[in-house]
């Protein structure tokens, strides 16, 4: 009887010293867990590093490693994606390149998964990412539990086991913002935890820029919430209101109170900027729901493939795998 596959996905970018070191530790591990066959499903995000050969080299030698390399760096989300899309195992691991995510970890998520759980997060406890960077982090989820409605633990990360049921469902999300741990909070399956001490990064820097944040969490509050667009409805409906009672206080001014020269540059300087300002902030909170719709209908592939090596080829070269389902 053949052993149940297990696969591993890892998306990279520019994460060549890291290659060998990562797949020294995933070989120990999956040595260790004797009753399954392993992949190791590398995605290379358009690096420009070398990523690419050394997981080629890698795949060389060993048949269990497998390369994705995409044309351009499309991003971690859909690098991510792009791994799920592959993977063939019955249970599937992501983990990141960097060895932040300790491969360790990994039989203790399996041992929950053959107990039955069909998720199984990687929750950080001590972070080994610096202050800066947590600080980011602890906002980024203030402000998808307070705007969205998926509840998301701060600590959480794209470290996680997802049982084949879960993968399969998974990829029949073709949107294009992706936001990974709220898609995978929306679709409902329970989801256990393991508890992982976070490493420093291995080698080189992390590719999350406070920019890169922000547009993830912009991502995620879109993908998730029509919050920001209800306080526009909200203000405009309290700023009419406003609008209507002081219209009818200047009326009757107007008719009513005998004629002084009334210096009224800093009221209306006031309303003028005030309002202005509003509607500026909320044009942009629309045109931010507007391009990631313009995005959506153009309905491009979520992302083009370079080379394969060790996964059966679609023929397409174009990511469209979460799409066809
Ligand atoms: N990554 C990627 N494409 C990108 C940025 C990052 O595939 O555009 C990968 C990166 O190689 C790593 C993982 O995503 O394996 C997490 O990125 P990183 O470690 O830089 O983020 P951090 O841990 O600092 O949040
Ligand atoms: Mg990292």
């Amino acid at each position: 009887m053949s052993k149940a596959l297990i696969s591993v996905v890892v998306p990279a970018f520019n994460e060549r010293a890291n290659v060998a070191p990562l797949l020294a530790r995933l070989a120990s591990m999956a040595g260790g867990e004797t009753g399954y066959d392993w992949e190791f499903v590398f995605v290379d995000d358009g690096s420009g590093d070398g990523t690419a050969d050394a997981v080629a080299d890698a795949a060389a030698a060993d048949r269990r490693v497998k390369l994705l390399q995409f044309t351009r760096n499309f991003g971690h989300q859909m690098a991510l994606t792009a791994g799920l899309g592959e993977a063939r195992g019955r249970a599937v691991v992501s983990l990141d390149a960097d060895l932040q995510h300790p491969p360790e970890t990994v039989p203790a998520m399996l041992r929950r998964w053959e107990a039955g759980a069909k998720v199984v997060a990687g929750l950080r406890g001590a972070s080994g990412a610096g202050a800066a960077k947590d600080r980011a982090s602890r906002l980024f989820y203030w402000l998808i539990n307070h705007l969205t409605e998926i509840p998301i633990p701060a600590g959480a990360a794209d470290f996680r086991l997802m049982d084949r049921e879960v993968v399969d469902a998974f990829l029949r999300m073709g949107e294009r913002a992706r936001f990974i741990r709220g898609m995978v909070s929306w679709m409902g399956f329970p989801v256990e935890t393991a508890p992982y001490a976070e490493e420093r990064r291995a080698a080189g820097r992390s590719k999350y820029s406070l920019t890169r944040m922000l547009c993830l969490a912009a991502d995620a509050v879109t993908s998730f919430s029509a919050l920001p667009l209800r306080f526009a409805t909200v203000a405009g409906l309290a700023t009419t209101l406003i609008a209507a009672l002081y219209a009818a206080y200047v009326l009757f001014v107007f008719l009513f109170v005998p004629r002084v020269v009334i210096p009224g540059w800093a009221s209306i300087v006031l309303v003028a900027l005030f309002l202005g300002g509003i509607q500026l902030l909320f044009l942009g909170v629309i045109g931010e729901y507007l391009h990631r719709i313009y995005a959506e209908v153009k309905g491009r592939p979520l992302y083009l493939v370079k080379r394969r090596i060790g996964l059966a080829d679609d023929g397409s070269g174009a990511g469209t795998q979460a799409r066809r389902l």
